[in-house]
């Protein structure tokens, strides 16, 4: 078999240390079989422990890979603050041994076990079984995130019939509410994966779950100050899947007052796989209009994220996007594989 061109560039990549299922060893290897020359590793709230900082130094095939973070804020006071809910930024090129960023990593990692304890009791009251143990045990970190509650959902076969009554009484529930029906027509378009958000696993989901309030959350100005503090660039993380958290002229006010170092033009995985064309296309205008970073990513959580990243037009378009960051922009290099 010829090996792929290395040419696809993704910034934006998930391992164990978050959400992910693979370990950056394993996101390194996928990527050099899938044709990604470029990956760069941005954990929610997380940085690369010692385990992955000698695994991706042990790597050594041919792509190449920069360490960076990505961190969960919340929107800007001027657009709503906390109560508008929190989105999130990508930090490239950061110290990983910053201290401001070390700590406020730690505060995270803290909080969302908050979060899970409070998410644990939801499920269990809707009749749920599953326990605090059970979500513990299949987390590969202390980085607890919706997904490792949802796999800790499969544990008990029982979980399966309360699933599926939850999902009857949401479509019949949509049968007389367009709201309801229009969540359910995108559920149905984004496949199975996205039922347990939909039905119970978030704050707008059909049986909504608790908005725990993270302690450790910083307004977004202040995320991007933690940003560049830490010698990194800040790039808003796929700002166009959310566009009712932050509009696009919230996000241009941000940028006018000099809050941002780039935008993520689009994502491409399994999960989102929605046209929203619109989005990045405002994206990219604000981009150009304000001489701002534009990066692609595969926001990848999944061997199969990275799959359906490397079939598609983000992919195209991601190729050449590092060199032509590097040289617009002086960043350290010291957590870098990059030639
Ligand atoms: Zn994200
Ligand atoms: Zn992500």
């Amino acid at each position: 078999m010829t090996k792929p061109d290395l040419k696809f560039e993704s910034l934006h990549s998930h391992t164990t240390l978050s959400d992910g299922v693979m370990k950056h060893g394993e996101v390194l290897a996928a990527a050099e079989a899938l044709g990604v020359g470029v990956i760069g590793f941005a954990d929610h709230d997380a940085l690369p422990d010692q385990e992955a900082l000698a695994a991706v130094r042990a790597y050594a095939g041919p792509v190449q890979w920069t360490l960076g973070v990505e961190l969960s804020s919340y929107v800007p006071a001027s657009v709503g603050g906390p109560e508008r809910g929190a989105v999130h930024i990508l930090g490239l090129f950061v110290d990983i041994q910053n201290r401001a960023l070390v700590e406020f990593c730690a505060a995270a990692e803290a909080s969302r076990l908050d979060r899970m304890k409070a998410y644990v009791k939801h499920l269990q009251s809707l009749g749920f079984v599953i326990s605090e143990a059970d979500v513990l045990a299949v987390a590969p970190s202390k980085n607890i995130a919706s997904p490792h509650m949802v796999k800790a959902l499969a544990l008990h076969t029982d979980n399966k019939v309360v699933m599926a009554r939850i999902e009857r009484e949401f479509r019949e529930a949509a049968a007389h509410d367009d709201v309801l029906a229009t969540k359910l027509a995108q559920t149905l378009a984004d496949g199975p994966n996205q039922w347990p958000y939909t039905l119970f696993m978030g704050s707008r989901s059909f049986r909504p779950a608790p908005v725990v309030k993270s302690s450790a959350l910083l307004p977004y100005e202040d995320s991007v100050k933690l940003i560049r503090a830490a010698g990194g660039l800040a790039v808003a993380a796929h700002w166009y899947l959310e566009p009712d958290k932050m509009t696009e002229a919230d996000l241009e006010a941000v940028i006018k007052a000099g809050g941002l170092d780039g935008i993520e033009i689009e994502v491409e995985n399994v999960i989102n796989d929605r046209d929203l064309t619109d989005g990045a296309i405002a994206s990219r205008k604000l981009v150009d209009r304000y001489g701002l970073i534009p990066t692609w990513g595969s926001d990848s959580h999944t061997r199969a994220d990275l799959e359906a990243f490397v079939k598609s037009h983000v992919a195209q378009d991601s190729i050449g996007q590092t060199a032509r960051l590097l040289e617009r922009h002086d960043v350290s290099l010291r957590w870098s594989h990059l030639h």
